[in-house]
C-alpha cells in the first residue's frame, strides 16, 4: 500500500534538540512577540513560550487546536487561534518576529503574505531545503528564480542549516532547512513602481530557458531593441541577470510606460 500523504501538510517535529537549535537561531528575546504558523501539538511552541515575550499560534485543525488548549492551560503569554494562517490579519498586530515549521503546501503563499507587512522584523522557517535554496540563491545558479528576488528585495535570507527528513514524523518526501530573513530596513535597489518589478521578474523566469527578449515579450512590443538600447544584451538568460540589473530594466520600462 502507498503510504498516505498527512492532509495539512501535518509532518511533527519533536527532536528537542533540533527545536532548541531553530529557536537559538531565530535570536529571540524577551521582548519579542512571536508568530507561530501552525504550531501543530506544541512543542515548538513550549520552547518559544519560554524565551519569548508572547506568542501568538495560528493552528488551522480543530483537533490540535483543542490539544494545545489542553497542553497550555493557564498560560498567560499565549494567544491560540484556530483559523487559516493565510487570512491572519497580521497587520493588527505590532512589531513581531515568526518563527515556524511550516506546513509545506503553504511554503510560498505564506511568505508572499508575510513578506510584505510592515511590522515584520525577521522569519525564521523550516520550510522544504529545494525552497530555502531558492530563497538565498545568487545570479547564475540553479535555484535562482524570481522568488529569490522577490525574497532578497524584502529581506536578508540565511539557510542556518538543514533538517534530514527522517527528523520529522511521518517523515516528508523530502529534507528541509531553516532558513532565516530578516526584513531590511531599506530596500536594496530602487524601483519607480513596484508592480512593474514584480511583473517583470516573473515575466522573465516565467520561461527561464528563454533569452531574456523573448521572455519579456508580454510586456513589451519590441524587446530585443529595447534592451539594445538600454545596454543589456537581448541574449542573456533570466538566471544571469541581478536584481540591480532588474530594477534598472524596471526604471527604463517605467520611463518610456508614462
Ligand atoms: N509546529 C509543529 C511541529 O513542528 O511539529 C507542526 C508542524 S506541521 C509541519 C504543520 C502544522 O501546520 C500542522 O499542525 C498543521 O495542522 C498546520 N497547518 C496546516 N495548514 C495550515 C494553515 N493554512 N494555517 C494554519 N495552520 C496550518
Amino acid at each position: 500500500m502507498p503510504k498516505k500523504t498527512p492532509p495539512l501538510g501535518q509532518h511533527f517535529l519533536r527532536n528537542r534538540e533540533i527545536l532548541e537549535r531553530i529557536v537559538k537561531v531565530s535570536e529571540i528575546t524577551s521582548s519579542d512577540k512571536v508568530v507561530e504558523v501552525g504550531p501543530g501539538m506544541g512543542d515548538l511552541t513550549e520552547i518559544l513560550l519560554n524565551n519569548a515575550k508572547e506568542v501568538i499560534a495560528i493552528e488551522i485543525d480543530p483537533n490540535l487546536y483543542k490539544i494545545l488548549n489542553e497542553r497550555f492551560y493557564g498560560r498567560e503569554n499565549l494567544k491560540i487561534y484556530n483559523q487559516d494562517a493565510l487570512n491572519f490579519p497580521y497587520e493588527e498586530l505590532g512589531e513581531f518576529k515568526v518563527v515556524s515549521n511550516i506546513p509545506y503546501y503553504i511554503t510560498k503563499p505564506i511568505i508572499f503574505r508575510l513578506i510584505e507587512v510592515r511590522a515584520l522584523k525577521s522569519m525564521t522557517l523550516t520550510i522544504q531545503k529545494e525552497v530555502a535554496e531558492r530563497l538565498t540563491a545568487k545570479p547564475s545558479t540553479k535555484a535562482y528564480s524570481a522568488l529569490s528576488i522577490i525574497a532578497q528585495y524584502y529581506t536578508e535570507a540565511e539557510i542556518k542549516f538543514y533538517i534530514p527528513a527522517k527528523f520529522f514524523s511521518p517523515p516528508p518526501k523530502v529534507d528541509s532547512a531553516v532558513v532565516k530573513m530578516d526584513k531590511r530596513i531599506s530596500v536594496p535597489v530602487n524601483v519607480l513602481d513596484e508592480k512593474v518589478f514584480f511583473r517583470v521578474v516573473k515575466a522573465a523566469f516565467g520561461q527561464r530557458r528563454k533569452m531574456i527578449s523573448n521572455s519579456l515579450k508580454s510586456i513589451i512590443e519590441e524587446p530585443k531593441d529595447f534592451l539594445i538600447k538600454i545596454g543589456i544584451d537581448p541574449m542573456k538568460r533570466p538566471e544571469e541577470l541581478s536584481i540591480k540589473d532588474f530594477a534598472y530594466l524596471t526604471n527604463e520600462l517605467c520611463k518610456i510606460c508614462k
